[in-house]
């Protein structure tokens, strides 16, 4: 069956399009399945992760992730979305949920090891299904595991941005206890970083500690919730003063260039510290071994969210009151909107709306 709609949106066709090159123009959506949803859609947030996306010169990158809008139309195998509801899609479009998927059956669908995860935005789906093309666009059509209905209580342009930059943070946090007792640091507070802020204090954590570059955010940090903020380059003596006080950092810095032991000479004995910043490079800096040893610290990563964290994620943003900063723009300023999120403009997270 063909539409009555058509699939259009913000198209990065080479290296260039990260620099306010994206060109408009329509696009095939993946090839229809039962289980699909189509959403016409409302907003999308702007994620660090689509600059990485955009810049790696893949041909005819098409953009991107953090989607809300309304279902249009429903595959007669969708059992969880009905036609009008207020839906969304974070990063992950698709995996094998195969029931003898050791990943995809107990609520890992963000590590399968079947097919890997497919991305929402410039990935190409198995067996000849075509691309994934994101929501910098009119519509978008995904697999209804991954679409999520949209609670009453949440503004869409606030629950956009949660279903990466949100579930990213919320679920190593969940998943490290953050709660009360628990002393907590954030690396990089920007879209990624201001959400796990907001969760990491509605959680209960003991003290949030708010850890950025500069001394500029103070003010916002301690507003968001911080109960302590550290600017790694303009306090001096952080890494002394500041040493084996927290028991979890949650690091968003996509930087190879950060100074990773005074980070992680932060933590108390037998604390852990959480990698989610990607740098392009994929690397990070060397750690020293003695500091590992000597103070019993583990180091590890998180990829998103898996569809049954993002859900009590979304209950627990509106059961909590949780209110993201967003900034609203048009969806025709996708261009300055990536170029200002490389400046470090957003407070905290740009989110691009289709006019009516
Ligand atoms: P963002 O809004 O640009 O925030 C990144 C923050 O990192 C900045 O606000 C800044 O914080 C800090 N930073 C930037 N450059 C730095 C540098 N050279 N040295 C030290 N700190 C630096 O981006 P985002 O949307 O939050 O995304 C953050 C990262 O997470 C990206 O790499 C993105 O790809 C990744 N990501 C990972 C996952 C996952 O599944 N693990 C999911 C989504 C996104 P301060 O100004 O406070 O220093
Ligand atoms: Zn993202
Ligand atoms: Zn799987």
């Amino acid at each position: 069956m063909s539409t009555d709609y058509k699939f259009e949106g913000w198209l990065g066709k080479d290296k260039q399009c990260a620099q306010g090159q994206m060109e408009w123009g329509e696009f095939e959506p993946k090839t229809w399945e039962e289980h699909d949803v189509d959403i016409k859609v409302e907003c999308c947030g702007v994620c660090g992760s689509d600059v990485h996306t955009l810049s790696s010169g893949w041909e005819e990158t098409p953009y991107r992730h953090e989607i809300i809008g309304r279902a249009v139309r429903v595959g007669t195998e969708v059992e969880n979305i009905k036609v009008g509801d207020r839906v969304g899609v974070g990063a992950q479009a698709g995996s094998c949920l195969k029931a003898d998927c050791s990943e995809c059956s107990n609520g890992l669908e963000a590590y399968c090891m079947g097919i890997g995860s497919t991305n929402t935005y410039g990935s190409i789906y198995p067996n000849d299904m075509g691309k994934s093309y994101g929501g910098y666009s009119t519509y978008n059509r995904t697999h209804s595991h991954f679409v999520f209905k949209i609670p009453d209580g949440l503004e869409s342009a606030d629950a956009a941005p949660m279903l990466c930059a949100g579930a990213t943070v919320y679920s190593p946090l969940k998943q490290n206890g953050c709660g009360p007792g628990m002393k907590v640091g954030i690396v990089g507070v920007g879209g990624l970083g201001h959400f796990a802020v907001l969760f990491a204090k509605a959680l209960g954590a003991d003290e949030v500690v708010g850890i950025s570059r500069k001394a500029g955010k103070k003010g916002d940090v301690l507003r968001l919730g911080a109960d302590r903020y550290i600017a790694t380059d303009d306090d001096k003596d952080w890494a002394t003063s500041g040493a084996r006080s927290l028991d979890l950092i949650i690091s968003t810095v996509s930087s190879e260039d950060i100074p990773l032991d005074g980070y992680l000479g932060l933590l108390k004995v037998r604390g852990t510290y959480i990698q989610v910043g990607l740098p392009d490079g994929g690397k990070l800096p060397l750690v020293s071994a003695f500091l590992l040893i000597d103070n019993a610290i583990k180091i590890g990563g998180s990829a998103i969210g898996s569809p049954g964290e993002i859900e009590e994620m979304l209950q627990f943003a509106v059961d909590k009151n949780i209110k993201p900063w967003v900034e609203k723009r048009p969806m025709e300023d996708a261009n300055q909107a990536i170029v200002d999120l490389q400046a470090g403009k957003p407070r905290y997270r740009y989110v691009l709306v289709n006019e009516a």
